[in-house]
């Protein structure tokens, strides 16, 4: 993404201006001057959208920014106001950046991440586009050449789907890669081409059988030829050694990198294991973090996310406990993921009545899907936010049953803020449950873009009334936190208002929007990225809103979000990110 250095077209000195100025006050290191800035200071809007008495909108004009100027000084938002006001807190020092009517929102929160995933994509050998096998072997060769012998590599995008007539084999990509395993994944993750190395390392032979829904294509004597079809993938895929800590930290380095220039300036782990735990303990003990990064424990490691036991207990990670807010630039963790059900795409989550494309089947939830109750309800007590994964209307209600039947035995547990990730599909009797117990619904409005071509042939057009339910769950009074969960689908924040407020994919389909009766105003949608999503991370008091006495976590964008939402929605996909500010230092 190409951004303007503002740093070095714009900046000013005001030093002529400083003879007016003899007051003692304190003086911005940094000072914003003629942005377009939206602080979300303001109230809520009510449960129907409409925006707050306070807010800088009014019915007949539409919104308006509410400041023009924002000074820093020491990471600290020092004041919001008019240009009039910049000259109190101009000093000798302070630099100035001319936003030139650019936007600035409250630094972007993505509340769902997956950041050792995000940065495997970066790692993977890029294929998208590679018109022969040949084509596509010369770049794994390239790769070969810096790494090192034994390791594997991994690559992704061949095109399975235009090359199914003539698969490729492993022949010449065994020749020319003999001494790295190779596994390479196609486009649509249905196939994957492998070299010899991987096969002999993944013990597959001419006697391995294929699974249920998979293929090992053979040749003419049976061997092996190179290339799983389906199910058969996870025979290739799951001999692929674990990252090494190095690794790991490579991975979150890099995702956070691309997503500080996508404009976040926090992001919320959704499920670190120890190995994962480990590679962002050391990244924070060397202070290598571009931005906070709030971990959820995994529920599925249960050597690390159980109260009682020995890798919660170690002296370093006590202050997790205690949500100390005094080294916010860190790691912290508050919180453990657990899962309730799988997808509903794969007719993995688990509804109440059947799927209405598979009668008979319900899907699968609870302690059949590996939810422990028990442990879930001591991380709980522990002082833990508990978050589970609840897709389908069964495993969403059982999802609250346990939140409620915890906050009944230990009613400060409510304290813990909940939270169920996806709530995708809800019963309209379990809506007002959310704001009942204070459980945060964290939803991911590209899903329901992603998902309207079948959602409704899963689960029939009643059930669909309360999928991806954003207005009755507001209208409910409950709270929520948008996100992406990232790296299945594109993290744009542009992409992400888009289908909040539009409920339509990047092609503005279906015209009118998807039931979009549902869809959210610009301002829910951008609190359910900032405000809201602070809330959700513990966060409230240091992020979310611009105001003096926060953190300066600023992000600013070339358009309007708020103008272009009601005017052209469809624009918001135009939108790029100028500047990423994290504690006050713009980030390269
Ligand atoms: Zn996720």
């Amino acid at each position: 993404m190409r951004r303007p250095d503002l740093r070095f077209v714009a900046v000013l000195s005001l030093v002529l201006g400083l003879a007016s100025c003899a007051d003692k006050g304190p003086k911005a290191d940094l000072l914003l001057v003629g942005g377009r800035v939206y602080t979300l200071s303001w109230p809520d809007p009510d449960g129907d959208g409409r925006p707050a008495d306070l807010a800088p909108y009014d019915a007949k004009n539409g919104w308006r920014p509410d400041a023009e100027v924002i000074a820093i000084k020491d990471g600290e938002i020092l004041l919001v106001g008019s240009r009039a006001d910049a000259q109190r807190v101009t000093g000798i020092e302070t630099q100035t950046i001319d936003l030139h009517g650019a936007t600035v929102v409250p630094g972007l929160i993505d509340s769902h991440v997956h950041l050792a995933n995000l940065g495997a994509t970066f790692d993977r050998v890029n294929l998208v586009g590679v018109g022969n096998p040949a084509e596509a072997i010369e770049r794994v060769v390239a790769r070969a050449a810096k790494t090192p012998k034994g390791e594997w590599i991994a690559g992704w995008g061949w095109d399975e789907g235009a090359w199914a007539s003539q698969l490729p084999d492993m022949r010449v990509l065994s020749e020319r890669v003999p001494d790295h395993p190779v596994v390479l994944t196609g486009l649509h993750t249905f196939a994957v081409w492998g070299n010899r190395l991987a096969f002999e390392r993944a013990g597959i032979t001419r006697d391995t059988p294929a699974p249920a829904g998979g293929e090992i294509k053979k040749d003419a004597a049976g061997n092996p030829t190179g290339v799983l079809l389906n199910n058969a993938s996870v025979l290739l895929t799951r001999a692929v050694s674990a990252p090494t800590t190095d690794q790991l930290k490579g991975r979150v380095l890099s995702a956070l990198d691309a997503m500080a220039k996508a404009g976040f300036t926090s992001v919320h782990e959704a499920g670190a294991d120890t190995p994962l735990l480990t590679a962002l303990e050391e990244l924070d003990q060397k202070n290598r973090f571009p931005m906070a990064v709030y971990a959820m424990l995994a529920a599925r490691d249960p050597a690390l996310a159980d109260p009682q036991g020995a890798a919660l207990q170690s002296p370093m990670r006590r202050p997790w406990r205690l949500k100390d807010t005094s080294h916010l630039m860190r790691l912290r963790v508050v919180g453990v993921k657990a899962f309730y059900d799988g997808a509903m795409g794969s007719r993995g989550a688990f509804f109440l009545e059947p799927y209405a494309d598979r009668p008979d089947h319900y899907g699968v939830g609870g302690a059949e899907y590996g939810f422990e109750r028990d442990r879930m309800a001591a991380m709980m007590k522990a002082g833990y936010q508990v978050t589970i994964h609840a897709i389908g209307d069964r495993a969403n209600r059982e999802s609250l049953d346990f939140f409620e039947s915890v906050i009944k035995e230990s009613p400060e547990t409510r304290n813990t803020r909940p939270r169920i990730e996806h709530a995708q599909v809800l019963s309209p009797l379990d809506i007002p449950r959310f704001a009942m117990l204070g459980v945060i619904a964290s939803m991911q409005p590209s899903h329901a873009v992603e998902d309207m071509p079948w959602a409704e042939t899963r689960i029939g057009a009643e059930r669909i009334k309360g999928a991806y339910a954003w207005r009755s769950l507001r209208r409910a009074g409950a709270r929520l936190a948008f996100n992406s969960d990232l790296p299945a689908t594109d993290y744009s924040i542009f992409y992400g208002l888009h289908s909040a407020v539009t409920r339509t994919d990047k092609d503005g389909k279906p015209a009118g929007g998807w039931h979009a009766d549902q869809a959210m105003t610009i301002e829910e949608a951008l609190r359910g990225w900032t405000t809201w999503a602070a809330y959700a991370g513990f966060n409230e008091q240091e992020a979310g809103t611009i105001a003096a006495g926060k953190a300066a976590h600023l992000t600013v964008m070339d358009i309007d979000p708020f103008v272009t939402a009601t005017k052209d929605p469809a624009r918001l996909l135009g939108g790029r990110i100028v500047m990423t500010i994290v504690r006050g230092e713009i980030q390269p």
